[in-house]
């Protein structure tokens, strides 16, 4: 029981500590403005940036330390032991078993997430004005996450005891064939089946800015590519663009506030650099970084179910499939705090090729480099995280880095 506790509280601490160095860095370079971003910037507008990025990690965190205290004494008090007895008295059956036990958690989770959702939509992006979300809408899109959400527990936490049921010996390999499988007919479905109960897409309208994306798409090697306004305006001032899907699913969705409030050359180096993550395959190789992640995670849950000492991990002598299940989870949980820096690594290369493309497609590395920083203006970033922080959790490299290197080729 005791070294379960240990690694639990380690990761913790540990994730909190990069958080505090992270915020005290920043604190401490609160009133510089970057010399790239001199004439750019205004210190008022770097110290909201940091006091908006402070209030952000003080509620996750806030939310990070009530949900660590709540499952390690709903795990190691005694808890789990009682959840398990009471679902096996009712439902004997283990599929049924494991997915109200799924189902159940899941909805805990999700309640005490909810206030803190919510505070962080209607006071925190309230008050740095990004917030254009009605409560009814945030409310609609709530409950149509929560029932997402518990159909997908739902069914993982039926399919894994009905798994070790039907092939005790090869479980892990079906179980990530399946889980792989799923997750690329998720892909493709999602744009039909999920992204509609949340957002509308729509083809571009503009003809003159349409025109120059269909000619840069033509020189990219894309033509055909679907570029999709999406109405992020619904909800929040954010802007932003992201490219998905596989194959022929492929595309470049544009938020609305992108498109009301960039200029066109801007609109074309930001979709450029959305291209070249198209042209490098990023999607793909992000999808096999998945699929060889979730099978060393497989391999070792074999390891472990063998093994046989799940249970007394958290002081039980028996446990269900469910709930060994949920053991199995956390374990990769804390493993995955260790591969972080590696999968962000991998990310932050892709975002480095993007940023090239974009610059040799379009010839002007200043235009995406302007866009960057109303990017970064818009959306208040934090211009001065420490590196440690950018190592473990930057998916993007800083935008200093980002504009000095496109600074840098230009010259
Ligand atoms: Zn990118």
């Amino acid at each position: 029981m005791i070294p379960l506790l240990m690694a639990c509280l380690g990761v913790l601490v540990a994730d909190l500590l990069l958080d505090v160095v992270n915020q005290v860095h920043q604190q401490r370079h609160a009133a510089e403005v970057p010399a790239i971003l001199a004439d750019l910037l205004t210190p008022e507008r770097v110290r909201r940036g940091q006091a908006y990025h402070r209030a952000r990690t003080l509620l996750a965190r806030s939310e990070t330390l009530l949900c660590a205290a709540l499952w390690l004494v709903f795990l190691f008090g005694g808890g789990l032991g009682r959840y398990d007895a009471l679902l096996l008295a009712h439902w004997p059956a283990l599929p049924m078993q494991g997915m109200v036990f799924a189902c159940g958690l899941l909805a805990l989770r999700l309640l005490v997430a909810a206030p803190f959702a919510w505070y962080r939509q209607f006071r925190l992006e309230e008050r740095y004005g990004f917030n254009t979300m009605s409560r009814q809408l945030w409310l609609a899109d709530a409950i149509k996450a929560t029932l997402l959400a518990l159909f997908f527990a739902g069914l993982a936490g039926a399919a894994f005891p009905a798994l070790l049921l039907w092939r005790p010996d090869s479980w892990w390999l079906w179980g990530w064939t399946g889980l792989t499988l799923f997750s690329a007919a998720l892909i493709w479905l999602a744009p039909w089946l999920i992204e509609p109960l949340f957002h509308r897409f729509r083809p571009l309208t503009q003809p003159d800015l349409l025109r120059s994306i269909q000619q840069l798409a033509d020189t990219a090697g894309l033509a055909g590519a679907r570029i999709l306004s999406v109405d992020a305006s619904r909800r929040s001032r954010h802007s932003n663009a992201y490219f998905a899907g596989l194959g022929r699913q492929r595309r470049i969705v544009l938020y609305d506030n992108l498109l009301n409030h960039f200029q066109p050359d801007e609109i074309l180096a930001v979709l450029a650099h959305e291209m070249g993550h198209w042209r490098h395959h990023h999607l793909r190789y992000r999808f096999l970084w998945h699929a060889l992640v979730t099978l060393a995670g497989f391999l070792l849950a074999q390891r472990l179910w063998l093994w046989g000492g799940l249970p007394g991990l958290v002081g039980l002598n028996t446990a269900s499939p469910a709930a060994q299940g949920l053991l199995l989870l956390l374990l990769m949980h804390l493993a995955g705090f260790f591969l972080a820096p590696l999968g962000n690594g991998l990310a932050r290369r892709q975002e480095w090729q993007a940023d090239v493309f974009a610059r040799h497609l379009t010839g002007r590395p200043d235009r995406l480099a302007d866009a960057l920083v109303k990017l970064a203006r818009d959306n208040l970033i934090a211009l001065h995280p420490h590196p440690w922080y950018v190592w473990f959790n930057y998916s993007h490299p800083p935008l200093v880095e980002r504009l000095e290197a496109l600074r840098d080729r230009n010259g």
